[in-house]
């Protein structure tokens, strides 16, 4: 038997329903917002991720889906912001009036390591605003993302993590900060992150391996470097917050893991649901849009993501959808009554109401038992009297009374 590839999933009826009441809310926040809907290509060359993601960055040395293609090379979208600036850029987005509001939910591809809340293909609700650089502006996005976990009963089972990484005023003495802290603990620094120290140590903070995350703990924060913009900037972000009542705390150790972030980063961060705890992340980059291409244009989004925000709502016991069942199951005797219910379950369709009847040739037992185990509201029985004299008994599932209708005028609405 051919198996699905590793760390994909397959969603069934079963589960769609929270799906898409999810994606529904998540729609009617960002809409609230003035976020518009975009949809991306699934893959983009590769140029784009390497140089919009990060060349440092996991993403793009170990978890990108990369293909040849002819002389170039493509990638399966490891996020959704490059793709998002791309299409900012070469459709002129950016000669429009500010801010510009994107949102997405959309499916993207790492080749990580398969684990619960980790997985190869995974689904993200993400939004994306260019050409606002207020505090403002990163409040509203925070607040939208804290308004969607609010809705789907996530509010106090998720902390707000906010820091700021600095600009590139006032990131170089940070860094250097940071290189000399590291530097002196080497010896006990893993593998990655002595590789980290050479090429990216603002990563260094965003190690998982404990020994390292100890000595992480302690380092210089980079919220005790920043210059007078961003600490001003900073401090109005952190005032609208609890002027909207989102309560939040200042976490140093949120670096995020994509390369173009600059001042604000923030995470929504679930408790126990271990090591992907985070459900939202997101952040200011404000270099992205000039970096690809396009004007000097900053930006501010998150990414959430949605098997995170279900497996939270789950061991929190939170299940506000239950599956669609039929107003009315009719049971039928034979061929002609077959096709009598069926025309009577169709003209109920065309009323806008969720109908069987007995597709498979059940016994007149068997059909009642199926009707039972749907959660019919009413059942109807059909033989050839009750097409005869045009009546037949309508049966409330759940008192048991039953009550003569007439067919040819009945209806459940
Ligand atoms: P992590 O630290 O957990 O690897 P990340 O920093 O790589 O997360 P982002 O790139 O910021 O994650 O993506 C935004 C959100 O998308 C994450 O907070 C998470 O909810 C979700 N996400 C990221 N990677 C995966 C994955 N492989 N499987 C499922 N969800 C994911
Ligand atoms: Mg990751």
């Amino acid at each position: 038997m051919i198996q699905k590839i590793k760390g994909t999933m397959d969603i069934l009826p079963d589960e769609t329903p929270l799906f898409r009441y999810i994606e529904g809310i998540m729609r009617e926040e960002a809409e609230k917002c003035g976020f518009g809907e975009i949809r991306l290509p699934t893959f983009e060359q590769t140029e784009l991720f390497v140089r919009g993601v990060g060349n440092t960055t996991d993403v793009v040395q170990k978890e990108m889906y990369t293909f040849k293609d002819g002389d170039g090379s493509i990638s399966l979208r490891p996020e959704g912001t490059a793709g998002t600036v791309r299409a900012l850029i070469e459709n002129g987005k950016y000669g429009d009036a500010m801010p510009q509001k994107y949102y997405y939910i959309m499916s993207c591809f790492r080749h990580e390591k398969p684990q619960a809340g980790r997985t190869r293909e995974f689904f993200q609700f993400g939004v994306e605003m260019f050409g606002a650089e207020t505090p403002a502006a990163d409040a509203t996005v925070i607040s939208l993302a804290y308004s969607v976990l609010k809705r789907l009963g996530l509010e106090g089972h998720v902390k707000l993590h906010i820091n700021s990484i600095g600009c590139p005023a006032c990131r170089p003495s940070y860094k250097s900060a940071l290189v000399d802290y590291f530097t002196d603990k080497k010896a006990s620094l893993c593998e990655t992150c002595l590789e980290r120290l050479q090429k990216n140590p603002l990563r260094l903070l965003d190690c998982k391996v404990p020994s390292c995350a100890a000595i992480a703990k302690e380092a210089p924060r980079t919220v005790d470097s920043l210059c007078s913009d961003c600490q001003t900037h900073f401090d109005a972000l952190c005032k609208s917050l609890e002027a909207m009542n989102i309560p939040y705390e200042i976490d140093s150790s949120i670096v995020r893991g994509l390369d173009y972030y600059t001042g604000t980063v923030f995470e929504f961060v679930a408790d126990g649901i271990g090591a992907q705890s985070t459900v939202c992340g997101g952040g200011r980059y404000d270099g992205l849009v000039e970096s690809l291409g396009g004007p000097k244009l900053s930006g501010i989004g998150f990414g959430m993501g949605l098997t995170r925000v279900i497996m939270t709502m789950q061991q929190h016991g939170i299940s506000p959808v239950s599956p669609a069942k039929p107003r009315l199951y009719i049971a039928s005797l034979g061929a002609n009554a077959q096709t009598f219910a069926l025309s009577i379950v169709s003209r109920l369709r065309q009323e806008g109401i969720y109908a069987e009847c007995d597709l498979v040739g059940r016994s007149l037992k068997a059909q009642m038992k199926y009707a039972d185990k749907i959660g019919a509201a009413y059942t109807l029985i059909i033989g050839d009297t009750e097409i005869e004299t045009g009546k037949a008994n309508l049966r409330d599932m759940a008192s048991s009374e039953q009550k003569e209708v007439l067919l040819s005028s009945f209806s459940l609405s």
